[in-house]
Order: structure tokens, then C-alpha cells, then sequence
């Protein structure tokens, strides 16, 4: 492996960098103090042509390959990663499966124009009683003359409340089989959705719903790829990523970290930098040696997923370590700044509250150590 960046992917990193710094950054605090997700910025970010980075040129994206992917919300995560969550629920979750089963009259008119910004999309998966337990999904569909009637619930949906469309897993037969879970790609509004928002804690700027589904009518042209048994096809999502996700918790352990760096530089207590006193010292230098261990992490992981060799524990590996490097490292940065880190005017609480959605979203880290632990052949 080559262990350094293409000058098109250096070029892609200092172009993501800048529009980070000019668009998203005036407006993170006051997305995250007003809950608002700042949809015009989604229009910008179509403009510069990177709403689809890793899908090929052909199918309407940028072309690029999963590194690059990944410097992508490297860089976005780095200033607000509310903002890059609603966009990779959106660019991976929301369409990657489209992408991958759909047919073509639905990549035409699903995965086109949300590639476009026409149109943003959500993935609704995870339900009142069945989060980590997949088996546990009780969204059922029923056949009906000409397509399928949806009915149950789906929590903690990123993007359900602004939709235009969702992909909703539901069980189309009783058996717990992986056949018997499919996904629906369901246009909004439908009289049979109500979506209501839900306040959090973490990634505010991001809008999440809990989602209510009684007797959804769903045409037959909207069952994702034409066929029942897409549940290979979620796991498949889910793994691939995961290596994406852990590139934005690289982004949010670096922009702890930056911000602890400056404020040690710039602090001083009985006239030293505070950063010259070693507990200080030792603390940040913690920060870049994990930063450090977990960026190449990182980059292998995705080099692996674009040599078409990642596997299931191997994702795990890096989610597991980056989404628990960036809480440990934001809450360094906290520590290091002392009373400012606890107030509104420093990024570094917003940042450790947002890393700490990562070592739950798109599967906690217990999920990621028994797949590890199933790869040595343990049963957790
Ligand atoms: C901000 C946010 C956005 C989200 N966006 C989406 C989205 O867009 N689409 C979507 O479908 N979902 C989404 N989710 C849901 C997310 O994927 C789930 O919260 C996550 O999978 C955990 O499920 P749960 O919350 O039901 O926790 P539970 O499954 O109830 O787990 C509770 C605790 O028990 C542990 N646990 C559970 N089972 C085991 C086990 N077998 N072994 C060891 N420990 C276990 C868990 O690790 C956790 O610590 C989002 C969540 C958040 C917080």
C-alpha cells in the first residue's frame, strides 16, 4: 500500500476544507442551539458536484473511490458533523441500496435526483423495540391489489422529518429468515406516515423522526429492486459504511483536538502557556499519537473496501476504534480547556456530545465487538 494521498484526492481535501471553513462553519453553533438542519447548504454542496463523491460518473456521481469518500467526511466532520450526518444518511443509506438493487426506472427516479439535491433521502431501519436486533423488526407488508400496505414504526430516522422519500425495511413474511425482510422506497408524504421530530442531544443540527406507519399504501414499482429478500443488501450497506462513518469520527477527533492545541497555545496560567505544564503536554500529545493511529486505520480500512476485500470484522475493527478515539479525544479537549470547554462559545462540547451518537449510531460499539469476537469463533 501506498501510504499517501493522490494530488486529485490532496486537491479534493483542500476543496472540501474550504467550503467547510466558508459554508458550514458559521453556522454550526446556531444549527446546533436552534435544531435547525440548514437545508440550502445540501443545495451547495450539490453545486460543488459532491453530494454523490464515491458513485461512478455514469450513474450521475464524482467519481471518486473510498479513500477519497473518506477524506471527504474527514474534512466535513472536522467543522460540523451534524451536517455531514444528515449527508451520509442521505448519500450512503438513503440511496446506496437503490444504487445497488434498485432497478433502473428506480435509479432514474429515485437515485438521480437525489444525487441532484433534488431530492433528500432517509433510511428507516431501526424501530421502537429493534435497534441492535434486526431480527426484531416488526414493520410489516402486506400484499395488496397493485402494491403493499406498510404498518409500524421506525425511531431515530436522520432526515425522516424533511423526506422526500425513505427507505423503509419491513418484513413482507412472518419467518425470520433474511428473505423474508425487504426494503420500500416510500415517497413523502403518504397519508399513512406521521413523522415527528425528535430533540437530541448530540448531532442537534441534524433533523431525526420517529416515524408511525398505519396501513401505507406502497405501489408495487416501489418495493426496492422489484423483488422481496433485499436484507443481504442492507447488511451489505451497513458494513460498507462503516468505514465511512469512521472518518468522521477521525474528522471529529481532529477538530477536538485542533481547538485543545490552539486553546493550550494561547492560555495562559501564572504567565505560562498552559500547554507548557506537562499534564497538559502529555494530554495533547495523547491526542496526536491516537489521531495519528486512528487515521491510518482509517484510510487501510477504506483502501480495503476499494480493493473490494473489506470484511465484516475488519469494519468493525475501525468503527470500534475511531468512534471511541474521537469521545476519548473530545473529552480531552473539554478537560483541556477547563471552564471554556463546558461553554457554548468553544466547539469542544458540541463536538464530544456529537461523538458520543458514534459509538451508538449505525451499530453500538458492543454490536461491532461481538462481530469481532463471531470472527475468532466466540457465540456473544
Ligand atoms: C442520532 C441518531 C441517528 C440515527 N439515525 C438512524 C437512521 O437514519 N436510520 C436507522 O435505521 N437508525 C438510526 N439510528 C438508530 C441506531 O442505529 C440505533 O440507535 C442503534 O443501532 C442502537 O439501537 P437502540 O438504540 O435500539 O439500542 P438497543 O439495541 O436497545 O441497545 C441498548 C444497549 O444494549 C446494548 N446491546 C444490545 N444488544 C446487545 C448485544 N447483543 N450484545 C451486547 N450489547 C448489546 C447496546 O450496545 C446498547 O449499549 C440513529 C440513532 C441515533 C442516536
Amino acid at each position: 500500500m501506498n501510504f499517501s494521498f493522490s494530488p486529485e484526492q490532496e486537491q479534493l481535501r483542500e476543496t472540501v476544507r474550504r467550503f467547510a471553513e466558508a459554508e458550514l462553519k458559521p453556522l454550526v453553533s446556531a444549527a446546533d442551539d436552534d435544531e435547525i438542519f440548514p437545508r440550502e447548504l445540501f443545495r451547495r454542496w450539490a453545486e460543488l458536484g459532491l453530494l454523490g463523491v464515491r458513485y461512478p460518473e455514469e450513474d450521475g456521481g464524482a467519481g471518486f473511490d473510498k479513500v477519497s469518500d473518506c477524506i471527504v467526511r474527514e474534512e466535513l466532520s472536522r467543522i460540523n458533523q451534524a451536517f455531514a450526518s444528515s449527508w451520509s444518511a442521505h448519500t450512503h443509506l438513503g440511496i446506496w441500496p437503490i444504487w445497488k438493487a434498485g432497478t433502473a426506472e428506480q435509479r432514474e427516479r429515485f437515485f438521480r435526483p437525489a444525487l441532484r439535491g433534488e431530492k433528500i433521502a432517509a433510511f428507516g431501519l431501526s424501530e421502537p423495540d429493534g435497534g441492535s436486533d434486526i431480527r426484531a423488526l416488526k414493520t410489516r407488508a402486506e400484499k395488496v391489489s397493485g402494491g403493499w400496505r406498510l404498518t409500524g414504526s421506525k425511531m431515530y430516522i436522520t432526515n425522516a422529518p424533511i423526506a422526500d422519500f425513505i427507505l423503509v425495511a419491513a418484513r413482507t413474511r412472518p419467518e425470520l429468515t433474511p428473505d423474508a425482510v425487504s426494503l420500500f422506497i416510500v415517497q413523502q408524504p403518504n397519508p399513512g406516515f406521521s413523522i415527528h421530530r425528535m430533540k437530541k442531544e448530540g448531532i442537534r443540527g441534524s433533523d431525526t423522526g420517529l416515524i408511525h406507519i398505519d396501513e401505507a399504501f406502497v405501489p408495487d414499482d416501489c418495493l426496492l429492486g422489484g423483488r422481496e429478500g433485499t436484507y443481504p443488501v442492507i447488511l451489505e450497506s451497513l458494513s460498507e459504511n462503516r468505514v465511512g462513518v469512521a472518518a468522521n469520527c477521525l474528522g471529529m477527533a481532529r477538530g477536538a483536538y485542533e481547538a485543545a492545541l490552539a486553546y493550550a497555545r494561547e492560555r495562559k496560567v501564572r504567565g505560562r502557556p498552559i500547554g507548557d505544564y506537562q499534564a497538559i503536554a502529555h494530554r495533547l500529545a495523547d491526542m496526536a499519537a491516537e489521531i495519528e493511529a486512528v487515521r491510518w486505520l482509517v484510510y487501510y480500512g477504506a483502501w480495503r473496501v476499494d480493493q473490494g476485500d473489506i470484511d465484516a470484522a475488519t469494519a468493525a475493527k475501525v468503527k470500534l476504534m475511531a468512534s471511541e478515539a474521537a469521545v476519548r479525544i473530545s473529552e480531552s479537549a473539554i478537560r483541556v480547556h477547563g471552564g471554556a470547554g463546558i461553554m457554548r462559545e468553544f466547539p469542544v462540547g458540541r463536538i464530544h456530545r456529537d461523538a458520543l451518537v458514534y459509538v451508538i449510531g449505525e451499530g453500538t460499539v458492543e454490536i461491532q465487538r461481538n462481530i469481532i469476537a463471531r470472527s475468532l469463533g466466540f457465540k456473544p
